[in-house]
């Protein structure tokens, strides 16, 4: 998608503060983030949200899911806890579309998910 944001990002074309990255997954910090810890971590592919994700592409969920639990362990936030969180369409609030996962910490996160 050559307007996708996050496919830029993934592209080297707009830089971002990158922390791991490899042929499939790529993590880097957000722009405007709402923790002292706040790692986006998403496919290199161009899955636009949540909703589009099917059975076909399960491996490489499970890969998200373990590098957002890398970062966790590399920011050193496991014993004190974090969050977890895909928004997907509207009213999840998705602004990017582009499958993302935020990696959230390093300070007790708001009691509303809603
Ligand atoms: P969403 O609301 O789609 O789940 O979250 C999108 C996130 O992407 C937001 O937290 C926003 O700050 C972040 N973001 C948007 N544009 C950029 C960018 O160009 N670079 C980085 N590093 N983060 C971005």
């Amino acid at each position: 998608m050559e307007t996708c944001v996050f496919c830029k990002i993934s592209a080297g074309e707009i830089p971002a503060d990158v922390l791991f990255q490899d042929d499939e997954v790529m993590a880097f910090r957000d722009i405007n983030p709402l923790a002292p810890v706040h790692v986006l971590v998403i496919p290199r592919r161009y899955i636009p949200a949540l909703s589009e994700v099917t059975e076909a592409v399960n491996p490489l969920i499970v890969r998200l899911v373990w590098l957002a639990n890398r970062i966790a362990k590399e920011q050193g936030i496991v014993e004190t806890g974090y969050r977890v969180v895909i928004n997907s369409g509207a009213d999840g609030r998705q602004m990017v579309p582009h499958l993302h996962v935020h990696v959230l910490g390093g300070k007790q996160l708001d009691d509303k998910l809603g």
